[in-house]
């Protein structure tokens, strides 16, 4: 199986990127797959929910970004079995540093090229706005993963969230697909996220996954512990769920990989 580059974006704050990020990553490596995450948020939240004091690096994805260190220099190890690409702060220097460079864009891409090839999974969190960064995550990215909070105004950013996505297929990722749309901190008995539910599966079909996050508080708590949840309460339906996810997409990895096959043969 080759690797799979996947970006976790949405423009709007707050929908559940980072928790999908971590928990995500550290399903699929207990499902035995490699996964780096890369944290390119300033805030460095994934960095800090794996596990990783981000005031303690010497190095982080800025270093990677300005091209002063290799990846492989600056990557740590989670206690829960996958590799990150840390952040913090330094980060939005980057963001400044990048401007007027050429093929600011392709940095991310370009420090990837070789690296990736160790792994079976590439997760990236992306900050909520369509900066350098996140251009840099949608730019080295095979497919999108788009979490979801299904209340009123998620189909308000919708519009706005498939311009955008049109507008990186024309400029620095003609290839960018949407991997799948993640429905976030669900809550079946509220009428109206069945609703919006409802919408997103009209919009966007098959690539809405069959898993469900539901809004549960360890998700929120595990990590203040900088753990995943599946590493802070093994029980949880917030372990469930990412679980269930990560396998389906193993599952659709498996098919794409059949189906090309079979397109060869
Ligand atoms: P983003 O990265 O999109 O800004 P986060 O993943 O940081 O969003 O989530 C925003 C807040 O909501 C965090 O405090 C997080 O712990 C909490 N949260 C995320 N997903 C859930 C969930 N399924 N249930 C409960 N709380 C959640
Ligand atoms: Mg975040």
């Amino acid at each position: 199986m080759s690797t799979r580059v996947l970006a976790v974006a949405n423009q709007k704050g707050g929908v559940g990127k980072t928790t999908t990020c971590v928990n995500l990553a550290a399903s699929l490596a207990a499902m035995k797959r490699r996964v780096l995450l890369i944290d390119l948020d300033a805030q460095g939240n994934a960095t800090t929910a794996s596990g990783i004091n981000k005031n303690e690096l010497s190095a982080t994805a800025y270093e990677v970004l300005t091209q002063r260190q290799p990846i492989d220099a600056v990557v740590k190890r989670s206690s829960a079995g996958y590799t990150v690409l840390p952040a913090n702060g330094d980060l939005t220097a980057a963001e400044i540093e990048l401007i007027g460079e050429i093929g600011r864009e392709y940095r991310l891409k370009k420090a990837l090229a070789e690296y990736k090839k160790q792994f079976d999974f590439v997760l990236i969190d992306c900050p909520p706005s369509l900066n350098m960064l996140t251009l840099n995550g949608l730019a080295a990215a095979d497919g999108l993963i788009i979490p979801m909070q299904c209340e009123f105004f998620a189909l308000e950013g919708l519009a706005a969230l498939i311009n955008t996505i049109e507008q990186i297929q024309e400029t620095v990722n003609p290839n960018l697909k949407v991997e799948g749309v993640l429905r976030t901190m669900f809550d079946p008995r509220n009428s109206l996220a069945r609703d919006v539910s409802r919408q997103l599966i009209q919009y966007f079909g098959n690539s809405v996954y069959r898993a469900i996050i539901p809004r549960n508080v360890r998700l929120a708590e595990a990590p203040s512990h900088g753990l995943p949840v599946l590493k802070y309460d093994r029980q949880s339906k917030g372990t469930i769920a990412y679980l269930a996810l990560a396998g389906e997409m193993i599952r659709r990895a498996k098919d794409r990989s059949r189906a090309a096959t079979a397109e060869v043969g």
